[in-house]
């Protein structure tokens, strides 16, 4: 057995164990990152293109790591993912964003939409909806205003499981957004398959909206296809003024970019809900 264990440890090159130890290194210091409350979720708000009303928000996680301030999630969330964190990270999320949604609707803020998004680890989990479900029932909070956001790839590597997942939280009264729509692989054709209540639009069809007539054309049948079948539309990424237009003029339903209001902290998110709700 001894003489095994030699022969394996000599496979694992030099690169490939450095490559280990960091990612344990990582997963510490996201571990101890999380036990010690140095993450937080800012909040973008979403809004109706057709009112101009603040319909919801999206939760983004950044990490405000001590000594060099706030890490947006492009520089952890993979990372996570690789070292398994991640489950812990999101069931974090899921039950702070939760948790902030409650605090919302105790504040007189009834219609406000949280959503949420999910890794495809999580995703995977078997537990996923049990713990949801969980989080709702101590809060007794209503899951019809709870959004998981999930990108068309999670769809698409597992139909059967995702199809299982998403009709468990479907039945528990959550909805699905498929994010970053567009950039996979998967067709609307597919979506009928889904139990999906909206498609975020990728900010990348966005980008050139008002310049390539391309992009518009994509856009604009992304939108039909979707309201035909059902599917509500947002559009992300806006940064102009000419965007927000034109995907106003295409029936796009609702809009989150720069240009309307940036991610920010919930204190900053309270004093924008305070002034909607006097409007
Ligand atoms: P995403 O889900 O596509 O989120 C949208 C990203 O676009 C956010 O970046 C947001 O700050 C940024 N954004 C918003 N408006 C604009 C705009 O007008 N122009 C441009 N160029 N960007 C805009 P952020 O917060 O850095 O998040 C990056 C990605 O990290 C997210 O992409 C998502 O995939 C992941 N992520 C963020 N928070 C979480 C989380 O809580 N859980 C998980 N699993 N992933 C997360
Ligand atoms: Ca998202
Ligand atoms: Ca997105
Ligand atoms: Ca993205």
């Amino acid at each position: 057995a001894k003489e095994k264990g030699r022969n394996q440890v000599q496979l694992f090159d030099a690169e490939m164990n450095t490559r280990a130890i960091s990612l344990v290194k990582i997963e510490n210091e996201l571990r101890y990152a999380l036990e010690q409350n140095q993450m937080e979720l800012h909040y973008q708000p979403q809004f109706s293109l057709q009112d101009g009303r603040l319909a919801g928000v999206e939760a983004l996680v950044r990490w405000n790591k001590p000594g060099v301030g706030l890490v947006y999630p492009g520089d952890f969330i993979p990372l996570a993912e690789k070292s398994g964190i991640i489950v812990p990270l999101g069931n974090w999320i899921l039950e702070t964003a939760c948790r902030q949604l409650h605090a919302w609707q105790w504040a007189g803020f009834y219609n406000i939409r949280m959503a949420v998004n999910l890794s495809a680890p999580q995703f995977r989990q078997f537990s996923l909806a049990g713990n949801i479900a969980d989080i709702l029932r101590e809060l007794a909070l209503n899951p019809d205003l709870l959004e998981l956001e999930i990108t068309e790839s999670m769809l698409m590597e597992d139909m059967d499981i995702a199809i299982t997942t998403m009709t468990e939280l479907n039945r528990l009264g959550m909805h699905l957004a498929i994010d970053d729509f567009g950039t996979g692989y998967s067709s609307l054709a597919y979506l009928k398959n889904f139990p999906v209540r909206r498609l975020k639009i990728d900010k990348s069809f966005v980008k050139d909206l008002a310049s390539k007539s391309g992009d518009a054309v994509i856009v604009s049948s992304i939108i039909n296809l979707a309201h035909n079948m059902g599917i509500a539309v947002i559009a992300e990424g806006i940064e102009y003024e000419s965007q927000h237009q034109r995907l106003r003029q295409l029936g796009c339903d609702e809009g989150q970019g720069y240009y309307l209001a940036r991610p920010m902290p919930a204190t900053e998110m309270e004093k924008l809900l305070q002034q909607e709700s006097s409007r």
